[in-house]
C-alpha cells in the first residue's frame, strides 16, 4: 500500500503545528512535527555543549494520541518547548550533519504512515513527492502574538519574541543547507487575520480535494 503525505512548511508561529494537528485528527492521518526533532538536538547542545549525534537515539511515539519525543529514552517532549531551545534548534538546524541525521527518520515515517508533516523543508527536501504541499505564512506581528499566547505565564516580553522570530526567520531562510522557501509546486497561504477555524477549514478542504478523501 502506498501511504499519502501532506507537507506543510513555513516560518515559526504561522500556525503550522496547531492547524496541521487538527486537520490530521479530522482525516485520520498521523501528524508529525519535525521541528520537535531539531529541538531535541538543540536541547542537547544547550545541556551538554555538543551535538553528540553518534550516541543519540532519537525516537518518537504516537501511542498516546500526540507526538512524544525521546533523547536516548528520556522523554523531553515538554522540555524542548522552552523559549531558549528555539534558538538553539535553529542554530543546530543549519549544520549539514544535523539535517542528514534527521532526513531518514522523517522519510521513514512517511513511508509507513499517512502523514501531515510540518517543518521548513518538507516539500523541498524531505518529501519532494508529497501529494500536497502547503506553504503557510503570516505577518511577523501575528506570529509573535500567537507565540506569546502559547508561552503563557512567564513568556518573555512581546517585543523580544517578535525580534527573536525575525532573527529566526533570517537564520532559516538564509542558511546554505535546505533554506526555508516554498516548493515551486506548493500552495501558498497567508493566514494573517484568519481565525484558527478559518485556516483549519481552508486547509482541510484543500487536503480533501487533492487527496480525494
Ligand atoms: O518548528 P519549530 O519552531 O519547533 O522548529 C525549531 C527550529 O528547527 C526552526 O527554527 C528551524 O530552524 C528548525 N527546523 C528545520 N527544518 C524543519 C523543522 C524545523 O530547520 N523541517
Amino acid at each position: 500500500m502506498r501511504y499519502r503525505s501532506v507537507a506543510v512548511d513555513g516560518p515559526s508561529g504561522a500556525g503550522k503545528s496547531t492547524i496541521s494537528r487538527t486537520v490530521a485528527g479530522r482525516i485520520g492521518f498521523l501528524y508529525v512535527d519535525t521541528g520537535a526533532l531539531y529541538r531535541v538536538i538543540g536541547l542537547r547542545c544547550l545541556q551538554t555543549g555538543e551535538l553528540g549525534l553518534d550516541t543519540l537515539k532519537l525516537t518518537m511515539d504516537f501511542s498516546g494520541g500526540g507526538q512524544r519525543v525521546y533523547d536516548n529514552g528520556r522523554d523531553v517532549t515538554e522540555e524542548i518547548r522552552r523559549h531558549e531551545v528555539s534558538k538553539a534548534a535553529s542554530d543546530c538546524s543549519a549544520l549539514p550533519e544535523v539535517r542528514a541525521f534527521l532526513l531518514e527518520t522523517q522519510r521513514e515515517f512517511a513511508r509507513r504512515h499517512d502523514v501531515i508533516m510540518d517543518g521548513r523543508d518538507i516539500g523541498t527536501v524531505v518529501l519532494p513527492n508529497a501529494d500536497l504541499k502547503i506553504f503557510l505564512t503570516a505577518a511577523p506581528d501575528d506570529r509573535a502574538r500567537r507565540r506569546y499566547e502559547q508561552l503563557g505565564e512567564g513568556a518573555p516580553p512581546f517585543r523580544q519574541i517578535l525580534s527573536d522570530i525575525e532573527a529566526r526567520d533570517r537564520n532559516d531562510a538564509n542558511r546554505a543547507e535546505a533554506p526555508l522557501r516554498p516548493a515551486p509546486d506548493a500552495v501558498f497561504l497567508d493566514t494573517t487575520g484568519n481565525t484558527f477555524e478559518q485556516s483549519v477549514s481552508l486547509i482541510e478542504g484543500l487536503v480533501r480535494e487533492r487527496l480525494r478523501l
